[in-house]
């Protein structure tokens, strides 16, 4: 090829889809919408040719089990319908972004990078921490080594793995934490990896939710000192499917959870419990005169997500166990 011949390098394309959060707000203002944000941020035309879609317009705290679905849903219609999308990057809150990152992580049916990001400040706040993040995020998506690692969280130039990501700080730019470590960082001049996540993810797992219109209802309630056991009397008769039980260490709980759950277990609701200790595993299952489901090491929150997509596969407290030792 002559030299005066340049290849056009085609860029990788990606679709940004925002959702709402401090990333998107100027304090006081309403939710800045997808094309205004992205646009605030002219460096990430240098990395990818980029579809902004407004998914939503609120704060993560506002987020729900039925915007997790249509948000899976569309992303995965997305991939589907255009092959040669290189990825995803969801702008979002960071008060739920854990959630919804562990929800995608077990419903996006792809390998290809899906990386969810926000900021702790708004855009008007000194070191507003959200355009170098969105910046990062796209940065992170168009990695060829960010392929087949499931959802990511990207803030504060750390890479974190959906499943065991938690916000740990209500300030600092840096709260996005895991037990296990961050996955990789995003330096100056290239996206660093340590480590793959272990757990199956995304393409990996088992649930299809393109034709699902619903979720089960699953509901978390976290025991405390003291715990009065008419709290679950109240939730057995809400026609649950399914019920979450944020444990002390151990999976040990109050005498008056265990009478709550023995109400809800009468009325044949599924029970899981998962210990409100952010880190390390519950070793040896607590033994309970009623048939209970473990989460060796998820959040309580996630281990209600997990619970709601394991419930479209089986009731069964014994099958329940193995989708719990396995995502
Ligand atoms: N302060 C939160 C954020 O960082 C608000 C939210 O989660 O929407 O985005």
């Amino acid at each position: 090829m002559s030299s005066s011949q340049s290849t056009a390098v085609t860029k990788p394309r990606l679709i940004i889809l925002t959702t709402g959060g401090t990333i998107a707000s100027v304090n006081g203002q309403p939710m800045i919408d997808g094309p205004a944000l992205v646009q605030a941020v002219p460096d990430i035309a240098e990395h990818a040719t980029i579809t902004v879609e407004t998914f939503s317009k609120i704060g993560s705290s506002q987020m729900t089990p039925a915007h997790w679905l249509r948000l899976a849903q569309r992303i995965n219609q997305l991939l589907q319908d255009d092959p040669g999308l290189s990825g995803v990057v969801i702008t979002h809150g960071t008060d739920t972004m854990e959630e919804t990152a562990y929800f995608l992580n077990l419903a996006i049916r792809s390998k290809k990078p899906i990386v969810l990001v926000g900021s702790m400040r708004s855009a008007n706040e000194i070191s507003a921490d959200g355009p170098a993040n969105l910046l990062n995020a796209v940065r992170v998506a168009v990695d060829e080594n960010s392929i087949g690692k499931g959802v990511l969280v990207v803030l504060n130039e750390e890479i974190s793995a959906a499943r065991e990501v938690w916000k740990t700080h209500n300030r600092r730019v840096e709260t996005f934490q895991s037990a296990a470590g961050f996955l990789g960082v995003v330096d100056p001049d290239q996206i660093r990896y340590y480590r793959n996540p272990i757990h199956p993810h995304t393409y990996q797992v088992p649930f299809e939710l393109d034709k699902v219109t619903a979720l089960p209802k699953v509901e978390l309630v976290m025991d405390f000192t003291g715990f009065d056991p008419a709290i679950l009397t109240y939730f057995a008769g809400k026609g649950l499917d399914g019920l979450v039980i944020g444990s002390f260490a151990g999976g040990r709980i109050s005498s008056g959870m265990l009478e709550g759950m023995k109400r809800a277990a009468e009325k044949g609701i599924p029970l899981v419990i998962a210990s409100q200790v952010p880190e390390g595993r519950i070793i040896g299952y607590p033994s309970y005169p009623f048939p209970v489901v473990f989460a060796p090491d998820l959040s309580p929150k996630k281990a209600r997500i997990l619970l709601l997509l394991a419930l479209m596969k089986t009731q069964d407290t014994k099958e329940l166990q193995t989708f719990f030792e396995r995502y």
